[in-house]
């Protein structure tokens, strides 16, 4: 049986291919009751998503895919039911923005060097409306004939060591889970098993996120195996974090999953939306996302979440190395079998 709750999705606010409308009509007859749409850095697709999804008995949440340097890599952290309007977020997300511009002139001077000229441009005919992004540069790239698909074309220009890609500084992990925050809305780390982190990098990563008030991870996600389902439910579990889910959908061609086919998270994990009034909506219609067992285990694995958790006072203060050491430690004597 497959979720009906997907926190993860992409319009042409960003780099999706359908219209916020489009999408949201798409995710309804796909079978999906609780859509969260998280376009990159930009919430204009909100409005019009939500104004959609009420006639058609779908329950948006608001969301928000923000882009962010860690250790000089790139990372992405949803946001899931923000507020748009909150100043600092908004600001933040125009900042991006303004970066999103400059980094893609560097791109397009850098695709000119190797004789592919017009880069800017076309990219920005792709945009449309929404944010530029690499995605843009890629549909551009494959229409010109330059490669085959969006994929190959990724692998050939768009990615570190390649000429289209420039090395870009965005939003600092601080900034974005604050800004999710104190907008009142929930940090999640998306895909973290796309980042190729190792192990101690990715402990690193979810101890310092955590400690920020960073509050769940991404454990189902298209861009997940089903191992990686297993691996990041255990992190969640182990760090006290809630589990979210998400297609990650872009459209048609330019997906990890379809809507409407997310697998249900892990047995042991805490839905993010555990304590959602739009979640007991479909339950109390009979639609429900999680069966009463599922709920109690919630409840009981609530209710010892301070335990299972490091406290967030003292490694907010602590150097990076007690950090690690700590949590390496906690890894080492943790008890996977009694987890899942
Ligand atoms: P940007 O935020 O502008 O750097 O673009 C990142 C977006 O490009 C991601 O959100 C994906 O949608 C897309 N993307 C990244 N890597 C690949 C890839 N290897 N193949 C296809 N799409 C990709
Ligand atoms: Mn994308
Ligand atoms: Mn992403
Ligand atoms: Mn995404």
């Amino acid at each position: 049986m497959y979720s009906t709750i997907d926190l993860h999705s992409h319009s042409t606010i960003s780099d999706g291919i359908l219209p916020a409308v489009e999408l949201i009509a798409h995710a309804a007859s796909h079978g999906v009751k609780i859509l969260a749409l998280t376009d990159h850095d930009d919430t204009r697709g909100l409005g019009i998503a939500r104004a959609t999804a009420e006639p058609l008995g779908l329950q948006l949440i608001n969301g928000v895919e923000i882009s962010v340097t860690w250790k000089r890599r790139t990372l992405h952290i949803v946001g899931l039911k923000i507020d748009p309007d909150y100043a600092p977020l908004k600001h933040g997300l125009e900042a991006i923005r303004l970066g999103r511009h400059t980094r893609a002139e560097h791109m397009a001077i850098s695709l000119s060097k190797t004789g592919i000229h017009g880069s800017l441009e076309g990219a920005y005919q792709f945009a449309k409306e929404g944010i530029i992004s690499r995605t843009h540069f890629a549909r551009f790239l494959v229409e010109k004939g330059y490669a085959k698909d969006t994929k190959s074309v990724f692998k050939k220009y768009l990615v570190k060591g390649k000429p289209g890609f420039h090395e870009h500084e965005w939003a600092s992990l601080e900034q974005a889970v604050t800004w999710i925050k104190d907008s009142g809305g929930i940090p999640v780390i998306a895909h973290p098993g796309r980042y190729e982190l190792g192990r101690t990098n990715m402990l690193l990563l979810i101890e310092e996120f955590r400690a920020l008030g960073g509050k769940a991870l991404e454990v189902v996600t298209g861009s997940h195996t089903p191992p990686m389902y297993q691996e990041y439910a255990k992190y969640a579990k182990m760090f006290g974090l809630l589990a979210s889910q998400g297609s990650d959908y872009h459209g048609k061609g330019s997906s990890y999953m379809e809507m409407g086919y997310l697998p249900p998270l892990p047995v042991g994990c805490i839905p993010v939306w555990h304590d959602w009034p739009e979640a007991k909506i479909l339950i109390e219609s009979g639609q429900s996302p999680m069966d009463d067992m599922t709920l109690n285990a919630c409840a009981s694995a609530i209710a010892s979440l301070g335990n299972t958790a490091s406290s967030g006072e003292n490694s907010a203060n602590s150097s990076t190395s007690n950090i690690l050491e700590k949590t390496i430690k906690k890894l080492e004597s943790f008890n996977w079998r009694n987890t899942l």
